[in-house]
């Protein structure tokens, strides 16, 4: 049984490690589990965590795992990377049962991660001034 679980790990780990196609990025890195975060979903591809310096009670970031600069940056070949950002902020919004939420990309100088990210937040109170 921890063989099993070791094993899964293992290859979790192998796969991820493939995604990060930019080992200077921060969410690279994040996605090849060097730098530990949160991970509240992951998928195919996709992975979430919630961001670092929140701006409201609910503010997560949902990121492909292949490194795609932005959201007006991206190729046809990144279509299904990108559709799968909308596919992962739809259960997480089911999973958390936000009945008010927005969905938000910075760009340019707004942008300062430069790997594609959608920003999924939500509360009474957001401070947008941060974002
Ligand atoms: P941007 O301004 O690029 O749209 O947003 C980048 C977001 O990433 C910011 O809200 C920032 O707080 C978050 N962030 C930056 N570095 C990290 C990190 O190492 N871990 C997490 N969880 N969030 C981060
Ligand atoms: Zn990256």
């Amino acid at each position: 049984m921890v063989l099993k679980k070791v094993k899964f790990l293992a290859k979790e780990a192998a796969l991820r490690l493939k995604y990060m196609t930019n080992k200077d990025c921060i969410f690279c890195k994040i996605v090849s589990g060097e730098v530990r975060s949160n991970i509240v979903y992951e998928a195919k591809r996709v992975i979430a965590f919630p961001d670092i310096n929140p701006i409201a009670a609910t503010h997560i970031l949902i990121v492909p795992k292949k490194h795609i600069e932005s959201a007006v940056g991206f190729q046809k070949a990144d279509t299904e990377d990108v559709m799968a950002l909308f596919g992962a902020a739809k259960k997480l919004v089911d999973k958390n049962s936000l009945d008010a939420y927005r969905l938000a990309f910075n760009g340019g100088k707004f942008q300062h991660v430069p790997h594609l990210h959608m920003h999924l937040v939500a509360g009474k109170k957001i401070e947008w001034s941060k974002l």
